[in-house]
């Protein structure tokens, strides 16, 4: 399976399990409306993100949140509300602002 080419309409019908473990061949963070952007400046590194989030997308080295994987991230937000408000780490934009910042070299990822 070339695993840099399937996307959610790879699937098959009937949303079929067809090997254990083969959700990491689905690049699922291609149905992503909204992405999480961290800002490393404002990070505690409490990790309550990494605990929430759904799709175990958030990066950890050494005890530390290092950035977020988004092939798999699907977008819902939850590690930007469990953010500590005291440093709300993590700010969902929509994918269209982040295209259109990555069109002028401004990133809009981490
Ligand atoms: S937006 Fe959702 S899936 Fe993506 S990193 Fe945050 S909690 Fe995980
Ligand atoms: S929840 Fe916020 S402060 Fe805590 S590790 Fe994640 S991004 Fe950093």
């Amino acid at each position: 399976m070339n695993t840099a080419a399937n996307g959610w309409r790879d699937l098959p019908r009937g949303a079929a399990i067809l090997k254990a473990g083969n959700a990491r061949e689905y690049q699922t963070g291609d149905w992503r409306t909204e992405r999480p952007v961290w800002n490393p400046e404002k990070c505690i590194h409490c990790l309550f993100c990494w605990v929430y989030c759904p799709d175990a997308t958030i990066i950890v080295k050494d005890g530390k949140m290092v950035g977020i994987d988004y092939e798999h991230c699907k977008g819902c937000g939850i590690c930007a509300a469990e953010c500590p408000k005291r440093v709300t780490a993590i700010e969902m934009i929509k994918e269209s602002e982040a295209a259109a910042a990555a069109k002028q070299g401004q990133g809009g990822g981490c």
